[in-house]
């Protein structure tokens, strides 16, 4: 239940770890371009370290991502109209003490995460398997770390993308780690037209199995969590549980299935209700 961390998503375990171990070697600054729950948890942890943040966003980022990433002290600076010119503004400002904390393509945010499969473990379970989002990567990485260090690497996890993210199901067909040519729909927070390189040679290895969802059913099941759970994910989150809500995998009763609700503060209420696919 990422969805319940401070920073809203699991980000808050990779971000926090890796600036964690840049401030143990020095860092004095980190800069961010994410004006989604990457920068909010690069805002979040360096106020409890006290580092000085600054994130660097599109004109297209919502008001509110802004003012979230602001509450935390963190300062904002809009800049282009696409996270392409904000990311080449924030990549000029860093000097010889600022450290740049890229959303998912770093082994450190990898490690952050494995933790979350020991805690499961910790509580008794093994999972029979793992249901997960995929935008660039990160998640899956360290889930399947994480799964690894305890000797369940055969454990099969099912990737969701929504239609207009499927970079991991892109490259899974192709055999190949290639880039979509664009990118679409409501789940920007799984917008990465590449994964990482690591996800990728994971799914050749491991036994992945890639699902791909339409945004409207990632809405439909964020309708539903909410009157279940009384919690908001992003649709990026509900992509993954509608994947359970709709049945789309057959489980056997008796199957532990662990389910990554990896949450997401980038979502109103009002925005998943007024949505029309
Ligand atoms: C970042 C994020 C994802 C995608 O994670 P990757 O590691 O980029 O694959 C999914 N859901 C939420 C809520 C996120 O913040």
């Amino acid at each position: 239940m990422e969805a319940l961390q401070p920073a809203a998503s699991f980000k808050q375990r990779s971000i926090s770890y890796a600036c964690q171990k840049y401030f143990e070697q020095g860092a004095q600054r980190f800069v961010s371009s994410s004006g989604g729950n990457a920068g909010l948890a690069v805002a979040y942890t360096g106020r409890q370290l006290g580092v000085p943040v600054t994130v660097v966003v599109p004109e297209t980022t919502a008001q509110r991502a802004r003012e979230l990433i602001a509450q935390q002290g963190a300062e904002v600076i809009v800049h282009g109209t696409s996270w392409v010119e904000a990311n080449a503004l924030a990549q000029s400002l860093i000097t010889q003490n600022d450290v740049f904390i890229h959303p998912f393509d770093d082994p450190l945010l990898w490690d952050g995460i494995i933790p979350m499969i020991d805690e499961v473990i910790a509580e008794g379970v093994i999972p029979d398997a793992v249901v997960l989002s995929v935008g660039g990567g990160s998640l899956l990485s360290g889930v399947v770390a994480g799964l690894n260090k305890h000797g369940l690497g055969h454990v099969p996890v099912y990737a969701v993308e929504t239609q207009g993210t499927a970079s991991l199901n892109a490259s899974m067909i192709a055999q190949q780690h290639v880039e979509l040519d664009c990118v679409s729909g409501i789940a920007t927070t799984l917008a990465a037209k590449k994964v990482c390189q690591n996800a990728f040679e994971l799914s050749q290895q491991f036994d992945i199995h890639s699902r791909i969802v339409s945004d409207q059913e990632a809405v439909n099941a964020c309708l539903k969590f909410v009157d279940d759970h009384r919690l908001l994910v992003e649709p990026a989150c509900g992509a993954t549980l509608s994947v359970l809500y709709d049945q789309k995998i057959q489980f056997k009763l008796s199957d532990q299935v662990l389910v990554i609700v990896c949450g997401g503060a980038g979502i109103t209420l009002e925005t998943l209700q007024g949505f029309n696919g």
